[in-house]
């Protein structure tokens, strides 16, 4: 019996790496995580990967009919390279699809992993049957990717969609970057947690301090949210600020690109409940063209797997 033709998608992240078998219906069919840390170097990374599809391989008694691999940086598209990468700061020109693809007989395509995740979401997640949005992924900073017209939109580089450096924070901030008043300042998880560990100490900051016992290193996001939830005033103004500059930026983005359908992902988006309302505030104030009937936000629903699933769906795109 023949098994039904299936794509790989491969997310390359800076701690581990997602490889999946993927069908043309979106069905997960295999998966595999490996090590994919910065310190181990650029070609035990390459042969780990290669050797979690020769394994997906073997399980399938077939070959993929196509591969994209998905990776953080910036992707030099007419050289088919990742020219640089925050995850792996070693990494200069590096040919990852066609090292992954010597040898092989199917073709391997690469892609930024923040519009892999977007696409993915398009394809069979949050944005499903969108054909122009764009994602912000709330981590560790503000990421994102922008889909027109059913297709990634690269920009330079394959960097469009950097939404957490754009000046949309009023506190000014410095940024990891070396800039001030980026939105990831303030609007991220990691933003929300300093802005919190910033008020530890001070009276409207007692219930944070209580429920961390006064250590700053365990705030985050998370805690923030909650304690919002049960109706702590400093929290509650944290994560409003957040949502509020949030919404501002996808304003900015109605007024800039004409976009009005926006979801949100990432780790932080786990308190879209909480930044729903002042983002669409923040947006429908920023920008004078949206009205609140074409405003839609949306959460993510396809988790860590986003990036997988849409490069799994940009193979697919590339032989269909
Ligand atoms: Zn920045």
């Amino acid at each position: 019996m023949n098994m039904p033709g299936y794509v790989i998608g491969a997310d390359i992240g800076g701690g581990s790496a997602r490889v999946g078998a993927v069908l043309p219906s979106g069905v997960i069919v295999a998966r595999a995580r490996v090590d994919s840390s910065p310190r181990s170097g650029y070609k035990p990374l390459v042969k780990r990967v290669r050797t979690a599809v020769e394994r997906i391989m073997t399980a399938q008694k077939a070959q993929p009919m196509a591969m994209c691999v998905a990776c953080a940086g910036a992707v030099d598209f007419s050289r088919n390279v990742i020219s640089r990468s925050p995850n792996f700061p070693s990494w200069r020109d590096v040919p990852l699809a066609e090292d992954l693809a010597r040898g092989r007989n199917f073709p391997v395509i690469l892609e930024n992993d923040a519009n892999a995740a977007a696409f993915g979401e398009g394809w069979i997640g949050g944005a499903r049957g969108w054909p122009d949005f764009a994602m912000l992924t709330l981590g560790t900073g503000v990421g994102g990717g922008i889909v027109l017209g059913g297709a990634v939109y690269h920009g330079y580089n394959g960097m469009a969609g950097e939404f957490g450096h754009l000046p949309m924070s009023a506190a000014r901030l410095k940024c990891g970057c070396g800039r001030t008043g980026c939105l990831e300042t303030t609007a991220s998880a990691f933003g929300v947690a300093r802005l919190a560990a910033g008020i530890l100490n001070t009276k409207q900051g007692a219930a944070l301090h209580r429920a961390c016992q006064g250590t700053a290193k365990k705030v985050d996001a998370k805690l923030v949210a909650d304690l919002a939830r049960n109706g702590d005033m400093a929290c509650k103004t944290i994560m409003r600020g957040a949502g509020t500059e949030l919404g501002e930026t996808l304003g900015a983005l109605t007024l800039s690109m004409g976009l009005t359908r926006f979801v949100i992902g990432g780790g932080m988006a786990g308190a879209f409940d909480l930044l729903k309302a002042p983002m669409r505030k923040g947006a429908l104030a920023r920008a004078y063209t949206l009205n609140a009937r074409s405003l839609r936000i949306v959460q993510a629903e396809l988790g860590d797997d986003a990036g997988m699933l849409g490069a799994a769906r940009i193979a697919l795109g590339a032989i269909l």
